[in-house]
């Protein structure tokens, strides 16, 4: 597609929305309207405002749909997408471990570069369908590990998403695949780094996969390569009990204690799933400024546990939400995050639904800062990535800025999206992709999926 006007020319005019801003100071606007300059929003107001203002714009009727900002993903993994209907052969995984060895560890290795290339477009095709723009990747596929980064970067470079990727370090696959998932993230972030003007909407981080499968050789060099480059780390912590377990007996000490102590906690650190932390670890990703976030999908259906969630904000710890490579549908993420405390704690009081909201919309924007820190996402304002979302959403109760949270865990579903704008950029127009060829998608994947799954012994 070439377009002969810059894109900071072009100039777009929603008119005749529901607008939901959420942000600081959340507003609902009848009739609203907003206008997209090139990548961010310039203006929101009312229909009759802004249509008197701005004359020339060219005008897109919302027909009174519901406009939000686009959902973010804190933690994902493409390369899961080709697990879905997949038997496992034998007996049933009886425990977390289990679950890893017989299904994951046994994906990520038959994974060629072109079934990274496809694992990761359904995924972005997912998530352009359900309105999810800004994703932080967790890649793995230890066959195929060199120059996988790029592969993925093109595919979410295609798509229009914003997407920030690193690549799970771990000893699992021998010493030589390490230094190799090593050598992938340093070059992926350098990369970025050298060249920043060439992919605005990437992102890179230190990809490592989980204490327990880490040595401290290992860990010690990742720190070392992470700090040159000046970039945090993106981890699974104490997901399971196993890991505590395995850190405890490796090294004497706990996860987050062992992490903290080889450098890996800070600010621009993401610590997944966190499901297994005590008062000690709480206090450490709080004193550190570590990430946290939060699958309660995943948590769900591998049987962990529930992460403390409401205990780490409460003791200051910033917490995102992610779907741990679950479907790009992150309303059904926040419907979970909404559900499991309560059951959980037997307390319906637990995790109310203006929490679940600020978890996924403020806390992610945030997040998403570490990598793009001049940007403003999770939020319509003046000056604000233009990144929303229409959702085909006619409510039959009041709906009001107060109450916008629980409308949107007990009525609103992702399928509801029929739009999605990224940076700017449209990327499906009633229920039409624009960036990304489905059908072509669809078929090479199931192609390939089949012949992974003939691969895996
Ligand atoms: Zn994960």
């Amino acid at each position: 597609m070439t377009q002969e006007t810059p894109r900071s020319q072009t100039q777009t005019l929603i008119t005749h929305a529901r607008l939901a801003t959420l942000g600081e100071s959340p507003q609902l606007f009848e009739d609203g309207a907003l206008l997209i300059e090139g990548e961010t929003i310039a203006a929101i107001g009312t229909t009759a405002e802004l249509g008197t203002r701005y004359p020339a714009a060219e005008r897109w009727d919302a027909h009174g749909q519901l406009v939000l900002p686009a959902a973010i993903c804190a933690h994902t993994h493409f390369y899961g997408a080709f697990a879905r209907g997949m038997a496992i052969p034998g007996e049933p995984a009886a425990n977390f471990p289990q679950i890893l060895e017989r299904l994951w560890w046994r994906l990520d290795k038959a994974l060629t570069l072109e079934d990274v290339k496809y694992s990761a477009l359904v995924c972005l095709v997912d998530a352009v369908r359900h309105g999810t723009t800004t994703l932080i990747d967790h890649h793995a596929s230890p066959n195929a590990i060199e120059g996988s980064l790029d592969v993925i970067a093109e595919a979410v470079t295609q798509a229009g998403l914003r997407a920030s990727l690193c690549y799970e370090v771990t000893d699992r696959d021998g010493p030589e695949r390490a230094r190799a998932g090593i050598a992938e993230n340093v070059r992926f972030a350098r990369r970025l780094l050298t060249a920043p003007d060439s992919a605005p909407h990437l992102g890179a981080s230190f990809g490592l996969h989980a204490s327990l499968t880490l040595s401290d050789e290992t860990l010690a060099d990742c720190v070392a390569a992470a700090r040159e480059l000046g970039i945090g780390f993106h981890v699974h912590v104490a997901e399971d009990v196993a890991d505590q377990d395995d850190a405890l007996q490796k090294a004497g000490r706990r996860v987050v204690q062992r992490f903290h102590e080889a450098g890996i906690l800070g600010p621009n650190t993401l610590a997944i799933h966190c499901v297994h932390v005590d008062d000690d670890e709480i206090a450490r990703l709080t004193e550190t400024g570590t990430w946290v976030t939060h699958q309660p999908r995943s948590n769900m259906n591998n049987g962990v546990g529930v992460a403390p969630v409401e205990q780490m904000i409460r003791a200051g710890i910033r917490v995102g939400l992610g779907n741990d490579g679950f479907s790009n549908q992150m309303f059904a993420e926040m419907k979970a995050a909404y559900l499991v405390h309560k059951l959980a704690q037997r307390d319906p009081r637990a995790m109310p639904g203006d929490l679940v909201i600020r978890i996924a919309y403020a806390h992610n924007a945030q997040l998403a800062r570490i990598f793009w820190p001049e940007l403003t996402i999770g939020e319509l304002s003046v000056g604000a990535a233009a990144d929303l979302v229409f959702l085909d959403y006619h409510p039959t109760t009041p709906l009001t800025e107060g109450n916008l949270p629980w409308h949107l865990l007990f009525g609103v579903e992702a399928s509801a999206v029929t739009a999605t704008v990224c940076a700017g950029q449209v990327l499906m127009r009633d229920r039409k992709l624009l960036t990304l060829d489905e059908e072509e998608i669809t078929a090479r994947s199931r192609e390939l999926a089949a012949k992974v799954w003939e691969r895996l012994e």
